[in-house]
C-alpha cells in the first residue's frame, strides 16, 4: 500500500469495539493497575473515540486532562463519590441542576457525607459554612433554572484557604465563555448532552482536570461504578464541538434579542440573563463570561397560564426541558415545587428565591434560529394571557 492510500479520516471514526488487542506486558488484568500511558483494553476503561474526546475536553478548558462518563449526573456523582467518603463534608451551590441536588440530600447522607447547600453568590456564605471535614465545594455558574453566578476565583481562594478541591459545573457556560480551571478551581465539570453536543440527540458528561487525579477518579468511579459514554454519543459530541464556537456566538445574539424583547414586556415581571446590564450580577458576569450563553429566565403574573398556553401552541419553540440545543426549548418551573421537591430550601432560602424570581420561573434555552420567529411566538403567548 502507497502511502496515497493509508487511511487518514480528516474526521473522527467511530470504534466500536468493547475490546482491545492486548499484550500481557502491556496493562494487566486489575484496574486498580491501570496506567496514564496504558493502551486501550476495554471500553468501559477506554475507548479511541471516547478518548478522542477527552482529549478535546482537556483542550477546550486549558486542562491536562479529560474524563467522560454516560451523562452529565454520573460525571457529577463520580467525582461526589471519588472525593467524599464517611465523616467528609461537601458545600454546594443550593439552587442548581435539580438531578445534583437530590443527590447531594438524598444519596450522599447513605453514605456518611455531610452537606451544606448555600447561596454561592455570597463569598460569605460560603466561607462561615467551611468545617474542617469539608473537602469538595461544588458551585455551578450560572446556576440553574435562575442564571444566579458564582465568582469562582474568589471561591477559589475559599478553598484553597481551607484545602478543599473546587469544582465548576460549567454546563450553561460552556468553554467559550469561561475557562474555570484558569480562575483557579481543581475541576470543571459538564453535561456535554447541552450546548457542546448542541443538537439535543446525545446525553454525556465530562470532567477536565489534572492527569493524576483524573486517572483516580476514572480507576475508582468510571471503571468500577461503570457509566461509561457509548463510542456514538461521543462521536456525536465531538462533531457537535466543530461547530462550537459559531453556535454560542448566535446563541448569544439570539438571547440578547429575546431577552430585550421580554425586559420590555408589560407583562414580564422580571428577566435574568448573565447580558443584561440589569442582571444583579451582570458585573461578574462581564468579568468571567466572553459569551453570556443562551439560558434565561423570566417571570409572569399568570405562569401556570402561560405555560398550559405554551405546551398547547408554540411551534418555534419546544415545551420541554433540557438545553443548549439549536431548536429552542422553554419550561415552567414553579418555585414552591422546585424548593420542596429538589432544593429543601429553609424559610430565609425560599424567600431569596423567590425575591429573585417569583412564584415561578420559565426557563428558555435559546437556540439557532431567527429571532424574529422566537419573538412573535413570546409575543403571542404573552398576549394570551
Ligand atoms: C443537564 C445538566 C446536568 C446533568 O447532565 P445530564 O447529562 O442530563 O446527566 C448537570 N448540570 C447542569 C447545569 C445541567 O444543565
Amino acid at each position: 500500500m502507497t502511502k496515497h492510500n493509508a487511511t487518514r479520516p480528516v474526521s473522527p471514526d467511530i470504534v466500536t469495539s468493547t475490546s482491545f488487542k492486548a499484550h500481557p506486558d502491556a496493562i494487566g488484568f486489575s484496574a486498580n493497575d491501570l496506567q496514564l500511558d496504558a493502551p486501550h483494553f476495554y471500553t468501559r476503561w477506554s475507548n479511541p473515540t471516547v478518548a478522542a474526546l477527552e482529549d478535546k475536553l482537556a483542550e477546550l478548558e486549558g486542562g491536562e486532562a479529560g474524563l467522560c462518563f454516560a451523562s452529565g449526573m454520573a460525571a457529577i456523582s463520580a467525582l461526589f463519590l471519588t472525593h467524599l467518603s464517611n465523616g467528609d463534608h461537601l458545600i454546594l451551590s443550593d439552587v442548581c441542576y435539580a438531578g445534583v441536588a437530590e443527590l447531594v440530600h438524598d444519596i450522599l447522607p447513605k453514605y456518611g457525607i455531610a452537606v451544606s447547600a448555600v447561596d454561592t453568590s455570597n463569598l460569605a456564605e460560603i466561607a462561615a459554612a467551611v468545617r474542617p471535614q469539608t473537602k469538595l465545594i461544588h458551585v455551578e455558574t450560572p446556576g440553574n433554572p435562575i442564571l444566579r453566578l458564582a465568582d469562582i476565583e474568589a471561591i477559589s481562594r475559599i478553598a484553597t484557604g481551607c484545602s478543599a478541591k473546587l469544582s465548576i459545573d460549567s454546563t450553561i457556560a460552556t468553554p467559550v465563555a469561561t475557562q474555570p480551571l484558569s480562575l483557579g478551581a481543581d475541576y470543571v465539570v459538564h453535561s456535554l448532552s447541552k450546548y457542546l453536543c448542541g443538537h439535543g440527540d446525545a446525553i454525556a458528561g465530562g470532567i477536565v482536570g489534572k492527569a493524576d487525579a483524573l486517572a483516580s477518579i476514572r480507576r475508582e468511579a468510571l471503571i468500577h461504578h461503570g457509566a461509561c459514554l457509548s463510542p456514538v454519543s461521543a462521536w456525536l459530541i465531538l462533531r457537535g464541538i466543530e461547530t462550537l464556537d459559531a453556535r454560542m456566538a448566535v446563541h448569544e445574539r439570539n438571547a440578547r434579542a429575546v431577552a430585550e424583547f421580554l425586559q420590555n414586556h408589560p407583562k414580564v415581571k422580571r428577566v435574568f440573563w448573565p447580558g443584561l446590564p440589569s442582571h444583579p450580577q451582570h458585573d461578574l458576569a462581564k468579568r468571567q463570561m466572553a459569551n453570556f450563553s443562551s439560558l434565561l429566565a423570566f417571570s409572569v403574573e399568570k405562569g401556570p397560564d402561560l405555560a398550559r398556553w405554551l405546551a398547547e401552541n408554540v411551534k418555534t419553540f419546544s415545551y420541554a426541558v433540557s438545553l443548549g440545543k439549536a431548536k429552542s426549548l422553554i419550561f415552567y418551573i414553579p418555585s414552591q415545587d422546585i424548593i420542596n421537591s429538589s432544593y429543601r430550601l429553609g424559610d430565609a432560602a425560599s424567600a431569596r428565591y423567590k425575591d429573585w424570581i417569583g412564584e415561578g420561573a420559565f426557563r428558555v434555552s435559546i437556540g439557532l434560529e431567527d429571532p424574529k420567529l422566537l419573538i412573535s411566538e413570546l409575543e403571542a403567548a404573552l398576549e394570551n394571557v
